[in-house]
């Protein structure tokens, strides 16, 4: 068995491991234990720039090398995600709080999107094109972007860089990830060390560890990147789409930002299923998810009856350590996080929503928190929650629901029970979002199915045909074989 990876105080910064150049340094803790896992000198905007030249540098040869060849290092990667699952995943609960659970399935998807990449490099396909004018070939040619900056949110912290370096690197570019500044392990270094042993040659991936506030705009403004790929929060989206389009050079952008999910009940659901659905799509990884159900919508004939299956249950998760097998609630990320829960808790009774269920914080463990009588306008149903609370309403009917379900600014994951297959798919297909699922609950990502969401949830899909589409470009080649007659 391969020794442990070490070194996290290290970054890979062009294609050398060394420390960030900052007077600054950043302790990592266990967000349950309070344990420090690395302190890691942060890097700054010169860093950065080192990352980005060298990216920039080795990248042409990356390129260069033959599909297969690219395709080699992505299913080495895969191979090592197997032989190192156990250490991965007691990163993901020593470092982003993941419960057992939420750690197999997160290195089970980053295991997917790398596998679905490792294809990549051999369905890059270009095309040849008829032409109107007499005496040209069109030739479409599909080529790589040059360097991707990837920015990523600590919730699902190598998942979520994965899926954007995984085909970026598939596809010939280089990449240089930023991580969250509470998991630059999991985020980013991890990834870089895997990458490393799996032969991806030096400085073609990067990490720079460094707080958003401080190096961010950099990051994106720095004249490399030709493309950000950003998954995190609306405002913080919304500020780096203006620095990447507004600015000295034009970048294409990918933007995954919050989601504020419906979870609907029709009359005719299946209501104790629905329960069940609707318990893990809330509380997996403690409701810290994008696409976790932030308000529960509930045909007012069923009320009453879904309420009592969904708190029954909610009342047997087990809240604790996250490394335990039967723990279902960990620990939140960090205090500041902690303490926005804590005031959206007490914003909810005052705006007089029914308690259902609720608890006392216990150092970053917060038990679940469910809510009764939530209208549209209480801040449980307008904001996006990340924690594990949840607001209840009613529905007069099916159209009520759907307005209710549309009535937010976001739109990105959804979910709908009926008895009706084709009433589930008709409500479905009504739901402004990028991601809906009939008898189901909104947290399913797969490798090969369109990730991403309308309105306020971003621009862009990951996965599969789109991911390749998000980080590659096509260039017309047209070539004019006997001369063309112009007007004059
Ligand atoms: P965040 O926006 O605060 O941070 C995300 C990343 O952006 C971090 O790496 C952070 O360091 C960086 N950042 C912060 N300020 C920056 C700046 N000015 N310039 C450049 N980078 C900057 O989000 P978060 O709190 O880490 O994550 C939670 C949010 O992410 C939630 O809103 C959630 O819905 C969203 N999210 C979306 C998806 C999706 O796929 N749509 C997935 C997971 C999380």
């Amino acid at each position: 068995m391969a020794a442990q990876y070490k070194d996290w105080h290290l970054q890979p910064l062009g294609g050398e491991w060394c420390e960030g150049s900052s007077e600054t340094t950043r302790a990592v803790t266990n967000p349950h234990s309070g344990e420090e896992l690395t302190t890691i000198r942060l890097a700054t905007s010169e860093d950065l720039d080192i990352a980005y030249r060298k990216a920039e540098e080795a990248q042409k040869a990356w390129a260069a090398q033959g599909p297969s060849a690219r395709a080699a290092v992505l299913y080495r990667a895969v191979s090592i995600f197997d032989e190192r699952k156990d250490e991965i995943i007691d990163w993901l609960i020593r470092e982003s709080g993941s419960t057992r659970l939420k750690a197999n399935v997160e290195w089970g998807s980053v295991r997917a999107i790398t596998l679905e990449a490792a294809s990549m490099p051999g369905r890059a396909h270009g095309y040849t094109m008829p032409s109107d004018i007499p005496g040209k070939d069109n030739l479409v040619y599909r080529r790589p972007l040059g360097v991707v900056g990837v920015i990523s949110p600590w919730n699902f912290p190598l998942h979520l860089s994965q899926r954007s370096v995984a085909p970026a690197l598939a596809l010939g570019n280089g990449v240089v990830i930023k991580p969250a500044s509470d998991t630059p392990v999991t985020g980013g270094l991890l990834i870089a060390r895997i990458f490393e042993e799996a032969g991806l040659p030096p400085g073609v991936l990067n990490v720079v560890v460094g707080a958003g506030s401080e190096i961010g705009d950099d990051f994106v403004a720095h004249p490399v990147p030709a493309m950000i790929s950003f998954t995190g929060s609306t405002p913080v989206g919304k500020n780096i789409g203006r620095i990447a389009t507004g600015g000295a050079h034009i970048k294409k952008v990918a933007l995954e930002l919050g989601g504020n999910s419906p979870f609907v009940v029709l009359d005719d659901a299946d209501v104790p299923q629905a329960a069940k659905a609707a318990v893990f799509g809330k509380f997996l990884h403690q409701g810290q998810i994008c696409m976790a159900i932030n308000r529960i919508i509930v045909d007012q004939s069923r009320y009453d009856e879904f309420v009592e299956a969904f708190v029954a249950q909610v009342r047997t998760l087990k809240v604790g350590d996250p490394a335990d097998m039967d723990t279902a609630i960990g620990p939140i990320i960090n205090e500041s996080q902690l303490n926005g829960l804590l005031k959206k808790i007490a914003g909810a009774k005052a705006q007089g929503a029914t308690v259902l269920l609720e608890g006392e914080a216990d150092g970053q463990l917060l038990p679940p928190h469910v809510f009764g009588d939530v209208t549209p306008d209480m801040e449980l149903s307008a904001e996006e929650i990340f924690g594990p609370i949840v607001g209840i309403q009613k529905a007069r009917d099916e159209a009520h629901a759907l307005e209710l379900a549309n009535g937010t600014e976001f739109g990105l994951s959804s979910a709908v029970f009926s008895g009706s297959l084709e009433r589930g798919l008709d409500f479905a297909r009504q739901v402004r979002a990028g991601m809906i699922h009939v008898n189901d609950m909104p947290v399913n990502d797969e490798a090969a199915l369109p990730f991403g969401g309308e309105k306020n949830s971003g621009l862009g899909r990951f996965n599969g045909d789109w991911a390749l589409e998000e980080f590659s470009t096509v260039q017309w080649v047209s070539v004019q074989r006997t001369p063309r007659q112009y007007p004059f």
